[in-house]
């Protein structure tokens, strides 16, 4: 889909813009763009803010990219991350061996690149993976369903239900799970709406929108409460995540312009940005 993406162009980008001061996260002119086999053939960034973000820390740096493509009207805001920024260099924290409990040594094994845990007795390579996280926007009267962490991480602050896909379920089947542990909700999915891959800390996120099977909702033992909000009240100084932070935004643009669409997005943290901080981030890659 992304072998296509050419230089649209609506002009030459100000220095102003280079320098992180434009106004909104969707206005931005086209500035990059694409060979034939998907890397950035001029790369540059701009940090700018999302539109609408109260906190005015939620940079995200971003392209404004549209396909040039006749088969498809998918469109990204794209920028260096996707194309130019090397893969983090994972430490394995490993220990001990999943297998036999001895303890694991940092090598990398013959025919691989990457260094691994791999057992000193039984030899067993040890191959750590992102996990995925599923989750829900539940869309009721014009509303969506938050609830406020009871745990840590970003205890008291609040997000969507969701959380780590277990072995043995579909991601919208972990994602009504999820829903129906955070907040007591029955919900049936409407549709995928966004995939946001986090490299730097090895998580995909897939968000659902859904509906309340029953209008009843109650804080689950992970949560400290929840409740229904209009989107012109979203808590965004007190949300848990980048990637509630994100989803949020795009929902709320997608419904001021009365186009829902799915969402893939790369979100990374922004350089000198504490890990803590979920503003502390660029999003570096964006198709919908
Ligand atoms: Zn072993």
């Amino acid at each position: 889909m992304l072998r296509s993406l050419h230089l649209l162009g609506f002009g030459v980008v100000s220095p102003f813009l280079l320098q992180g001061k434009p106004r909104s996260l969707f206005a931005l002119p086209l500035i990059a763009a694409f060979s034939k086999s998907g890397g950035l053939s001029s790369p540059q960034a701009a940090l700018l803010p999302v539109s609408g973000c109260r906190s005015g820390g939620g940079y995200f740096r971003a392209f404004r990219m549209s396909s040039g493509a006749s088969e498809t009207s998918a469109h990204a805001d794209v920028a260096s991350g996707l194309a130019v920024v090397p893969p983090v260099a994972h430490k394995p924290n490993i220990s001990f061996c999943q297998a036999c409990g001895n303890p694991t040594k940092d090598v990398v094994p013959e025919g691989e690149e990457k260094i691994r845990a791999v057992c000193t007795v039984c030899g067993r390579i040890h191959y750590e993976n992102p996990k995925m996280v599923v989750g829900c926007l539940v869309e009721h009267n014009d509303k969506i369903l938050l609830c406020k962490r009871k745990i840590e991480p970003s205890y008291g602050l609040w997000t969507l239900p969701a959380g780590y896909l277990e072995i043995g379920e579909s991601a919208a089947e972990g994602a009504v799970r999820e829903t129906l542990e955070e907040a007591c909700a029955e919900v049936e999915i409407v549709s995928p709406f966004a995939q946001l891959d986090i490299p730097c800390i090895g998580q995909s996120y897939i968000i659902f929108r859904a509906r309340l099977k029953t209008p009843y909702f109650s804080p689950g033992p992970e949560s400290l409460e929840c409740a229904l909000f209009a989107l012109d009240d979203i808590p965004f100084d007190s949300l848990a995540f980048s990637s509630i932070i994100v989803t949020l935004k795009m929902y709320i643009e997608d419904k001021n312009a009365g186009n829902l669409k799915f969402h893939y997005c790369t979100i990374n943290k922004r350089p000198g940005a504490s890990p803590s901080d979920p503003h502390g981030f660029d999003l570096d890659y964006h198709l919908h």
